[in-house]
């Protein structure tokens, strides 16, 4: 079997139920995939064959027996950004290089507890900052759609292994975009859920009041698969809801498209950089979805202009806060001969972050200082409150709104843009972000390049489900969430 790789995760869980394959010869298979083309993609920080053997031959032994779950035996990835217990997690920091968890973060350890498999860590912005994944202290990953292209970020290795077919999904995480725009630029299904409705435990900390965790996949479907196995309340994440959790699988094609009321922010098709064929792509999906019964209504989200710099005060906030704990003294790097306890402080920090994360904690600290607290941070947390307001207003006439995932297709890699450029690349993702909101990013075609264009809809609040059934519906009917890049070809 040289195309194990292809199939979708419900025909690799039938396949194990029903003896084609055994998770060992699954994983063995992912793993020698990923010793041959990882190389070039370079997704992965850490594989792990013997952990992922283990688990294989233990879901084995559970499909024999009777007793296994769903998805007992089926590989994936994780962000780098989770805690694995005995297994290096990096954050892509050299200050976290060689850091190993004692316990598992919760996703995680929902992943083991459903028979997943674990192949490995995969590579990050350091500290989820960033949107090519090149700022990451192992090195830049490569969009396998185009190897000297970026895969987009922070969760560019997440996104790079499931494109290159080196794990059939992955966890991610998004704070202002991270699974979206990396799922837009490599031509995947990536869901942002709802805050508080994936447990933060063990995901090292970002933004706080704007990270979330969800799945990154070649499909809805597949994502709802994965959805099932990490949303749910966990007492260890005070921000965690207790909420029932949907079968997302099982409401696949619970939502009706007809008569599907999708609101189009006039704002948000006239940005500046918005680049034509990725405006036009998105124009051929929505018509699509209209075609299949979608009504699209011209909505208003006048706050649009604030989104960028609302969001680039408060992140950087709470990032200066949380990245207090790398001290140097409790864990993960640590200078060589400080002299006194500044010094080891100081230099710890100063040779253990790179320069996007130092540039970060600057001006969080700037925003959070005493004399610009009120002129800052405070004023950007009323923005917030205004833009989520802009959102619960647009919710009263539509179901769901419409949007690029990002202004642009994957960035060249070197591009070097200014950190302004680079931010202005996150006005479609963040203010969902400030708002809690649910997004997913649907690949919806190529540009000129064949680079892949995606389509972002926004929910409402715990509409998970709703989104997964819009994009399963229109995968229904397309075939764009099948294309595969030349690399993910390539037999192992
Ligand atoms: N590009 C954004 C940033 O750099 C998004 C990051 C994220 O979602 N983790 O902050």
């Amino acid at each position: 079997m040289t195309d194990l790789h292809r199939l979708s995760i419900r025909e690799m869980a039938e396949g194990l139920k029903t003896a084609q394959f055994s998770s060992r010869e699954l994983t063995q298979h992912y793993l020698d995939r990923i010793a041959k083309i990882d190389a070039q993609v370079q997704s992965y920080v850490t594989v792990t064959p013997e952990f992922a053997l283990a688990e294989a031959d233990a879901a084995d032994a559970a499909i024999k027996a009777g007793n296994a779950g769903l998805l007992s035996g089926i590989p994936l990835a994780h962000k780098d950004i989770f805690c694995t217990k005995g297994i290096k997690t990096t954050a892509g920091s050299k200050i976290l290089d060689n850091f190993i968890s004692p316990y598992d973060a919760t996703v995680v350890a929902k992943g083991k507890a459903a028979g997943l498999v674990t192949l490995g860590k995969v590579n990050m912005d350091e500290f989820a900052m960033g949107s090519t994944s090149e700022s990451s202290y192992f090195g830049a990953t490569k969009n396998p759609w185009a190897l000297d292209r970026v895969p987009g970020g922070s969760s560019g290795g997440s996104a790079a292994a499931v494109a290159a077919d080196l794990a059939p999904i992955a966890t991610g995480t998004d704070t202002g975009g991270s699974i979206r725009q990396p799922a837009s630029f490599c031509g995947l299904t990536g869901l942002k859920p709802t805050y508080g409705r994936v447990s933060r435990f063990g995901m090292i900390a970002y933004a706080s009041s704007l990270d979330q965790g969800g799945p990154m996949a070649r499909s809805a479907e597949d994502c709802a698969y994965l959805m099932n196995v990490i949303a749910g309340h966990d007492a260890k994440d005070s921000t965690s809801v207790n909420k029932e959790v949907d079968d997302y699988v099982a409401n696949l094609s619970g939502t009706s498209i007809k008569g599907l009321r999708i609101g189009i922010p006039k704002q948000y098709f006239n940005v500046a950089g918005l680049d034509a064929e990725v405006k036009a792509r998105v124009e051929e999906s929505l018509k699509k979805l209209e075609e299949m019964g979608a009504t699209l209504v011209e909505i208003d989200l006048s706050m649009t202009d604030a989104y960028v710099p609302t969001y680039y005060l408060i992140a950087p906030a709470e990032a200066s806060s949380n990245l207090q704990r790398f001290d140097g003294v409790r864990y993960g790097y640590r200078c060589e001969n400080p002299v006194d306890l500044m010094d080891l402080y100081k230099r710890s920090r100063s040779e253990g972050f790179g320069k996007e994360v130092q540039q970060r904690i600057l001006i969080g600290t700037y925003a959070l200082s005493a004399g610009y607290y009120d002129a800052y941070y405070v004023k950007a947390q009323k923005v917030r409150r205004l833009i989520q307001q802009d959102f619960l207003k647009a919710f009263e006439s539509v179901d769901v709104i419409a949007a690029p995932s990002a202004p642009t297709t994957a960035y060249k890699i070197g591009a070097n843009l200014s950190p302004v450029e680079m931010y202005l690349g996150d006005i479609y993702t963040i203010a969902v972000n400030l708002a809690g909101l649910p997004a997913i990013n649907a690949p919806v075609g190529f540009d000129q390049d064949n680079l892949p264009v995606g389509l972002q809809l926004i929910g409402n609040y715990w509409s998970e489900s709703q989104l997964l059934s819009v994009v399963h519906q229109y995968q229904q009917v397309t075939d764009w969430h099948t294309k595969r890049a030349a690399i993910a070809e390539e037999n192992a």
